[in-house]
């Protein structure tokens, strides 16, 4: 299948996120042959980050570097894009699902009388089909869709596609266009980013979760324990964050942050169906809650019945000896 394929990369300091990079091997999916365009937009140096889009399978990339896309707009990133998207008159487009994915897809979409996909969890090649899998009604069900025909362009979910190994051995132009940024509807003062120590939790391959059971913000600090000898990245229930013990940042759920780590370790949750929307599609769930008729244990492919504050500084000793 050869399709023009656009990928829009999404840097954050100038680094990559590594949705983009699932987003090159989902292009790569749709459009076994075709060529693969990647894009990026900032006000940060772009280069490097566009040569990394290569080595993970891009063929070209294009930087667009604007001291007005410094933040994310709407305006901002929809004026950058359309200009490339114009240029290029790519078959289809492919972006991650996250918080600015959400928001610019369907504006792109609508400015260009497309359709979209929504938070695509797998791409299936099905006799004449292209099957996207999305999932519905928060995780519940799974709804399949085609594209009969116009543009290809869809979101995927961060951390279910595999990204393709780096080769750094890959070569390709990373060209700068310049867009000249007109009517600005929207101008942001600053923005007061939550300083997160260590892994993102929307692509961390493992997340160590604490709800209400915790009792406290100190009641954290064993769960952060865990995380740091995991390599994990720390995440929460509302019923934590309700009651003040973390900050919302960390939420996961349906009004939270959606997540499908490969191992999610849910400590002191009870698995109300809100919780659940945003992480009952991870791989592997361990449970670690004193109720045995726990909700949380109905989705858990292992559970520990017991204290937590007995349960987690046990398992962090054991993971150390590893
Ligand atoms: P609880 O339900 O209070 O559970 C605490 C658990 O800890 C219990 O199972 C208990 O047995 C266990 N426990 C207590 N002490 C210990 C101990 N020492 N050792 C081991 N286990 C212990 N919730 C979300 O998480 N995310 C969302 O995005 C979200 N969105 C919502 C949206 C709406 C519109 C609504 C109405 C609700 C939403 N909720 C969400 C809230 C949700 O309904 C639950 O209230 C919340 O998930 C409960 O959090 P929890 O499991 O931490 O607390």
């Amino acid at each position: 299948m050869s399709r023009k394929m656009l990928v829009i990369g999404e840097a954050r300091d100038g680094v990559l996120r590594n949705v983009t990079f699932e987003a090159i091997a989902a292009a790569k999916k749709v459009s076994t042959d075709g060529e693969i365009v990647g894009v990026i937009c900032g006000a940060d140096d772009l280069e490097a980050a566009g040569k990394e889009m290569i080595y993970y399978g891009a063929d070209r990339v294009i930087t667009v570097k604007n001291d007005q896309l410094k933040t994310y707009t709407s305006d901002g990133y929809g004026q950058a894009l359309l200009a490339v998207i114009d240029e290029e008159s790519p078959e289809g487009i492919i972006m991650g699902h996250t918080a600015i994915g959400k928001d610019i897809t369907p504006k792109l979409a609508s400015k260009m009388e497309s359709g979209l996909i929504s938070d695509a969890i797998q791409i299936e090649e099905t006799g004449e089909n292209l099957v996207f899998t999305r999932p519905i009604y928060s995780g519940k069900a799974f709804e399949k869709k085609i594209i009969t025909d116009g543009l290809l362009f869809a979101t995927i979910r961060p951390n279910n596609i595999k990204a393709l190994e780096r080769d750094d051995s890959r070569s390709g132009e990373v060209t700068a266009k310049s867009v000249e940024m007109k009517d600005l509807r929207t101008v942001i003062q600053d923005v007061i980013r939550k300083s997160t120590d260590g892994v993102d939790l929307s692509e961390a391959s493992i997340i160590v979760a604490g709800g209400r059971g915790v009792k406290s913000a100190e009641g954290f600090e064993p769960l952060e324990e865990l995380a740091d000898v995991l390599g994990a990245a720390l995440g929460a229930s509302r019923g934590a964050c309700d009651a003040g013990y973390c900050d919302y940042s960390l939420q996961i759920g349906q009004t939270g942050k959606v997540v499908t780590p490969d191992l999610y370790i849910a400590v002191g949750i009870s698995g109300a169906i809100q919780h659940l929307a945003g992480m009952s599609n991870s791989k592997i769930i361990v449970a670690i809650n004193k109720d045995p008729e726990a909700n949380i244990f109905n989705v858990a492919d292992y559970g520990i019945v017991g204290d937590l504050f007995d349960v987690v500084p046990k398992l962090t000793e054991q993971i150390k000896q590893i």
